[in-house]
């Protein structure tokens, strides 16, 4: 009798639980079949939705992931919540997350293909990686498991990711670059995983994000550095500019100046962007390049283009960072770069920028265009 009881109740609470699931499950599943059993899916939607909801309250530690990336999988999903539901924090019902994709990889892991949809439109496309061990739920980015066959090579502080071919002699410019920044701002240089891909699209695909409305177009950028990982594009090894970014912002006591910070950047790191080939827009170009807008503008003001930074160059690189890099070598070639550190610190603004610079040059907004002129021709 107890035995029948105790099913009874088992059937009940099963039910129950079964109903509150079906009524309180934000993830949907979607119209395509899906490869495993129906306790799996189950499981896999009700953990998706406690993670979901977790990721949306800011409620995420490092508990919720697993791989050897797990801290850049905390990063991504903690970045989950602005690329989906942006400032609203009560729009979380609206998305509508679609189960498309789920299957196993191995024994315990399951790789998941979640849509989010607004007024019937893709928002975005996340995939993840979920594994049940030891009765604990933990999920990861897809990076490992989509780059599994990818080649390592380390060279010197840093260990490249790569499919199929590496460019030495830049990855060890990138090598040299890492350490001499990190030193003359008084830093240890860092460590880092650096995967070499060819575009945005790409870096998106292995983070997780296999769409993303919001940067659907954009193929020009690369990734990090974000928890010691840098994802490059067009298969540069050199990700100077961004390491430079993330040095100044460790060194920094004050609010990020950003003509400062950018003109550094293209000194000591570079210009960011790369040829078709592959290969750095440098410096001395981009030189060549002002001067030919100035033959052809001979009525230009420096300083206007440094103020309003209109893009005149083929490339997306800027004026504004072209001029403010000439003034940077100008205060390290006097002094030094106790300068360049003075210069970085100084605070928001042009104003601030140009307190330091017509200190330490005596480049002002009034002797800007004749200055800057000559130190053009220095290039
Ligand atoms: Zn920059």
């Amino acid at each position: 009798m107890a035995r029948i009881t105790y099913l009874v109740l088992y059937l009940v609470l099963a039910f129950y639980c079964e109903f509150a699931t079906a009524q309180s499950n934000l993830v949907q599943k979607g119209t395509g079949s899906l490869d495993a059993s129906p306790e799996i899916q189950n499981r896999v939607i009700v953990s998706l939705d406690s993670f979901l909801n977790r990721i949306q309250q800011q409620r995420i530690d490092s508990t919720d992931v697993t791989g050897a990336a797990a801290k850049l999988s905390l990063s991504m999903f903690s970045a989950i919540k602005y690329r989906i539901w942006g400032a609203d924090s009560n729009s979380l019902q609206t998305t509508q997350p679609t189960l498309l994709k789920l299957y196993p990889l191995q024994d315990s892991l399951y790789y998941c293909s979640l849509a989010f949809l607004t007024n019937g439109q893709v928002r975005e496309i996340l995939t993840i990686l979920i594994t049940f061990k030891a009765g604990r739920t933990a999920f990861a980015i897809p990076l490992n498991y989509f780059t599994r066959t990818w080649k390592l090579k380390r060279v010197g502080l840093t260990t490249y990711h790569y499919a199929d071919h590496i460019n030495l002699s830049r990855a060890t410019l990138f090598d040299r670059k890492n350490r001499l920044m990190a030193k003359k701002l008084g830093l240890s240089p860092e460590k880092f995983d650096f995967y070499l891909c060819d575009n945005h699209q790409d870096i998106l695909e292995l983070l997780g994000f296999s769409y993303d409305s919001a940067s659907a177009g954009n193929i020009d950028d690369g990734y990090g550095v974000d928890e010691g990982t840098i994802f490059s594009i067009r298969h540069n090894e050199d990700f100077s500019h961004d390491l430079f970014h993330y040095y100044s912002a460790k060194f920094r006591h004050n609010k990020r100046n950003s003509a400062a910070d950018e003109g550094v950047a293209y000194s000591w790191g570079n210009p960011y962007y790369t040829d078709k080939q592959g290969a750095m827009i440098t410096r001395h170009q981009l030189v060549a390049q002002l001067g030919d807008y100035l033959a052809h503008h001979p009525e230009a003001s420096l300083l206007t283009l440094f103020e309003k930074n209109p893009m005149i160059f083929p490339s997306k690189a800027k004026v504004r960072s072209l001029l403010s890099s000439l003034i940077c070598d100008d205060i390290e070639r006097r002094a030094g770069a106790n300068g360049i550190r003075e210069l970085l610190d100084c605070g928001p603004g042009d104003e601030n920028y140009f307190r330091v610079v017509g200190k330490l040059t005596g480049i002002t907004t009034e002797n800007f265009n004749q200055e800057m002129r000559e130190l053009l021709v220095k290039g």
